[in-house]
C-alpha cells in the first residue's frame, strides 16, 4: 500500500513479543489476559514511542534535517526514547523539558543525558513555549532541525500503530485467539488514533479501550477531540479519509487519580501485582495506571469470562527508578 514508499527507519525488533498472562489471569477470576510486549521494542528500555520515531525520524532524515527537537516532562519517555534514536542516527538531540534541573537526575532523565542529548529547562515558560526560539537559534547556527511533538503524536508518529494492528493481527492468528478488547494508557492520543486507523485499514474488529493518564488541556480540547483530530490526518495521509465519531471513542476519565505523575495506591497495588504473579515490570504514570483501570473493570465484572482482553504494554520502565519512595 501507500506505507511502504513512507519513509522509515528501523529503531527496534518487531514483532514485540505477545503472550498470555496466564497467572494473572487465574488470580483476577475474569477474561483471558494477554500482554503486547511494547515495553520490549529494544530502543533503550523499549515502550511505545519507538513505533512513532520509526516514521518521524525516517521523515527528518528523507527531509535532510540534521538535529531532532522535542519536549516533554522531566521524566518522558517520549524524550529518552528520541535522544536514543538520535544517537543511532548521529544526529543531534534538543530535549525541552518543563521546570527547572533537577540536582540529581534519575529515571529518564539521567538516560537523556547517557545519549548525549541537549537539555532546556523551560523554567517559569508554560510547556512548548520555548521550542520556535530553539528551533530558529539551530538555523541560524546553519543546522537543519526537526520538531518532533509531543509524545511522537502527529499522523506521522501515528503511523507506527496502524502498523502495529497488522502485526497483532498476525500473531493472534498464530496464537488462534481473537481479542475482544485492547486496553492500553492513552495520554497524547498518538497511539490511539493509531490503532483506530489500523482496526480500519486491516479490518480488524476489536474493542479499543484507552484508560486517560493525564488531565491536561490538548491542542484540540478534550484527548477524545484530539484523537479524532488524529485519526482524520493520519487515515488522510494513508491515502484515504476516514472520520470517528467522539462517541466511539473510549477513553476512561475515572483513573486519572491526583493527576500526571502523582502514583496513588490503585498504580501501587498493580505494579505489585504484575511484579508479584508475572515477573512483568509496569511503570507508575502509564502502564501501572493503565493495568490498575483494566483490573478494576475486571473486578466491576465489565467484561465476560470467555472475553479475550490485550493489555498493551506501552513501556515506562525507567521511571520506576525516579518513583521509589512512592513504591517502598
Ligand atoms: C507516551 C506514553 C503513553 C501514551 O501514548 P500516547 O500515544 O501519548 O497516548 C503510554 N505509555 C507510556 C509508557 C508512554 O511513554
Amino acid at each position: 500500500m501507500h506505507q511502504k514508499q513512507l519513509p522509515k527507519v528501523n529503531l527496534g525488533f518487531f514483532p514485540t513479543p505477545l503472550h498470555k498472562l496466564k497467572r494473572l489471569t487465574e488470580k483476577l477470576g475474569g477474561p483471558h489476559i494477554y500482554m503486547k510486549r511494547d515495553d520490549l521494542t529494544g530502543l533503550a528500555i523499549g515502550g511505545n514511542k519507538t513505533r512513532k520515531l520509526e516514521f518521524l525520524l525516517g521523515h527528518a532524515i528523507d527531509q535532510g534535517c540534521n538535529t531532532i527537537i522535542t519536549g516533554g516532562a522531566s521524566q518522558s519517555n517520549h524524550c529518552r526514547q528520541t535522544a536514543a534514536a538520535a544517537a543511532m542516527f548521529g544526529l543531534e538531540c534538543h530535549l525541552v523539558l518543563g521546570g527547572s534541573e533537577p540536582s540529581d537526575p534519575d529515571g529518564n532523565l539521567l538516560l537523556d543525558k547517557l545519549f548525549g542529548s541537549k537539555i532546556h529547562w523551560t523554567g517559569e515558560f508554560r510547556k512548548g513555549e520555548k521550542i520556535p526560539d530553539i528551533f530558529m537559534e539551530l538555523k541560524s547556527e546553519g543546522k537543519k532541525p526537526y520538531i518532533v511533538p509531543y509524545g511522537g503524536s502527529n499522523d506521522i508518529g501515528a503511523l507506527g500503530f496502524v502498523n502495529a494492528i497488522l502485526e497483532l493481527k498476525v500473531q493472534s492468528r498464530e496464537l488462534d485467539v481473537d481479542f475482544s478488547h485492547i486496553v492500553f494508557a492513552s495520554s497524547s492520543g498518538g497511539t490511539h488514533a493509531g490503532l483506530i486507523v489500523g482496526t480500519y485499514m486491516f479490518d480488524y474488529a476489536v474493542q479499543l479501550i484507552g484508560i486517560g493518564i493525564d488531565k491536561e488541556e490538548l491542542p484540540a480540547g478534550s484527548i477524545e477531540k484530539q484523537i479524532a483530530l488524529l485519526t482524520g490526518t493520519t487515515s488522510s495521509y494513508m491515502g484515504f479519509k476516514r472520520e470517528i465519531d467522539l462517541d466511539h471513542i473510549i477513553v476512561r476519565p475515572e483513573y486519572l487519580g491526583e493527576g500526571y505523575g502523582i502514583i496513588g495506591d490503585a498504580e501501587r497495588e498493580s505494579i505489585k501485582l504484575l511484579a508479584e504473579t508475572e515477573g512483568i515490570l509496569i511503570d507508575p504514570v502509564y502502564s501501572g495506571r493503565a493495568m490498575a483501570g483494566m483490573i478494576d473493570m475486571i473486578r466491576k465484572g465489565e467484561f465476560t469470562n470467555n472475553d479475550n482482553i490485550l493489555f498493551w504494554h506501552t513501556g515506562g520502565t525507567p521511571s520506576i527508578f525516579h518513583y521509589a519512595s512512592d513504591l517502598k
